[in-house]
């Protein structure tokens, strides 16, 4: 069976030789039936008309007359078009990256993007993510339940949130370094529900600390039980930035880590400045007495929204976290490589760790190693997990 069987195509295309061209390949590669457009406006129209037998794959270049693609890509996500879209075009990387996340962002279903000349292998390649209409792989959100705040909360008095712990890995050695603690909701009726779904509400309606206080004391305790295990290493927690402005948060949490028995040097706190800080001075008073009390500081998802330059001449931070943003991808494109490497020079520069996070292949791993990134934490190391599988992964875990 070919990768394109059965499918309807759309070939959208100004330029007619090579329309034909790629009408042929899909042909050839199973397609029941292949459209084709030479601008966007077009395309739309066949899109529209084409029921009962909808349109399940566009494949659409970028620079046309009357309607480019750019536009036609936001029609698409608009129209919450079911179809899969592959871009392909002649135009320079960087502008292919930024169209490719305008399409996600419009909420296009993008299978990839395809520079011409178009070869069969590489067409087969990215055709074979398209997944068939109805098949389970929904789109993030489409499907995710939605809470109020006082059914969150009672989800927190009813201690139904766990911590799963992600590991950070040296890239130089491979040993574990340490864990991430990430907040995970066992609902009784919906499963794991992941952290989207309650921490901005929890934040907005100030009663954040209430999830704070018992990661902080779960993660406590399971990095006492490491340690006690023979296991050198530390635990990350992630703090709100709201919860800074009162200044009695450092000797609260001091308190809270100390009482399950940890040593708050073995603590690193993780910071995102996800909103304007409005109270700088508050925060700032909090941040430097964990600094002294011995936790470590971490500015996380460093480079977007408001965690920038600014806050690292102010905080005194002890790690910096690159957003998994700049490094998912870096291997294969020039600009987010160069933003990876400034950041760890930085980093280095500031006597800070830099730590990548967002890893997901072998060949960004590389790159992070090649540019002397010190930790790096994500899918191609492991996935989020229980505590009780975050010790059997140190015990069987091999440095790559
Ligand atoms: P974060 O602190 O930046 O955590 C990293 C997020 O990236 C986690 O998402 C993790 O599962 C995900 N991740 C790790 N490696 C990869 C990868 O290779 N690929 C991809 N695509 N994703 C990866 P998660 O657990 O959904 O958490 C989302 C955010 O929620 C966290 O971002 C953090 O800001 C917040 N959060 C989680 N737990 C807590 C908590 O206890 N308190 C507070 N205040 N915020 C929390
Ligand atoms: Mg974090
Ligand atoms: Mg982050």
């Amino acid at each position: 069976m070919t990768v394109g069987e059965g499918l309807v195509a759309l070939v959208v295309e100004d330029h007619d030789f090579q329309r034909r061209t790629m009408a042929r390949m899909l042909r050839s590669l199973g397609a029941r039936e292949v459209l084709e457009a030479s601008d966007g406006s077009q395309a739309l129209v066949l899109i529209r008309d084409a029921a009962p037998a909808p349109v399940d794959l566009v494949i659409c270049d970028l620079d046309m007359p009357e309607m480019d693609g750019m536009e036609l890509l936001r029609h698409l996500g608009q129209e919450n078009s079911p179809a899969s879209v592959i871009i392909n075009s002649g135009k320079e990387r960087a502008l292919l990256n930024s169209v490719h996340k305008m399409a996600r962002a419009y909420g296009v279903h993008l299978l990839g993007v395809i520079e011409k000349p178009v070869t069969r292998v590489g067409l087969e390649e990215l055709i074979a993510r398209h997944q068939r209409p109805n098949s389970n792989l929904a789109r993030p959100s489409a499907s995710n339940p939605s809470f109020s705040l006082e059914q969150i909360l009672n989800g927190v008095e009813e201690q139904q949130f766990e911590t799963f712990f992600q590991p950070k890995v040296e890239l130089n050695s491979g040993r574990i370094a340490g864990a991430e603690a990430l907040a995970r909701w066992r609902h009784p009726e919906h499963g794991l529900v992941g952290p989207h779904a309650f921490i901005a509400l929890l934040e907005q309606g100030e009663k954040i600390d209430e999830l704070t206080f018992q990661m902080l004391g779960k993660a406590a305790e399971a990095c006492r039980n490491w340690i006690e295990r023979g296991l050198e290493l530390t635990v990350s927690v992630n703090l709100s930035l709201v919860s800074l402005s009162d200044t009695t948060l450092a000797d609260r949490v001091t308190q809270a880590v100390r009482s399950a028995g940890l040593d708050p040097r073995h603590m690193i706190l993780e910071i995102t400045e996800s909103a304007a800080m409005t109270e700088v001075a508050p925060a700032l008073e909090n941040l430097a007495r964990l600094r002294m009390r011995g936790f470590g500081l971490s500015v996380d998802d460093y480079g977007t929204g408001f965690s920038s330059l600014r806050q690292l001449t102010r905080v005194p931070f002890t790690e910096l976290k690159i957003d998994q943003g700049f490094v998912a991808g870096c291997a294969a494109n020039d600009s987010l490589r160069t933003i990876v490497e400034s950041s760890v020079q930085m980093a280095r520069r500031l006597g800070i760790k830099s730590v990548a996070e967002g890893v997901e292949t072998q060949a960004d791993w590389d790159a992070l190693k090649a540019a002397a990134c010190e930790l790096a934490q994500g899918y191609f190391i492991a996935k989020p997990m229980e505590g009780s599988l975050f010790v059997e992964f140190c015990a069987t875990h091999k440095p790559r």
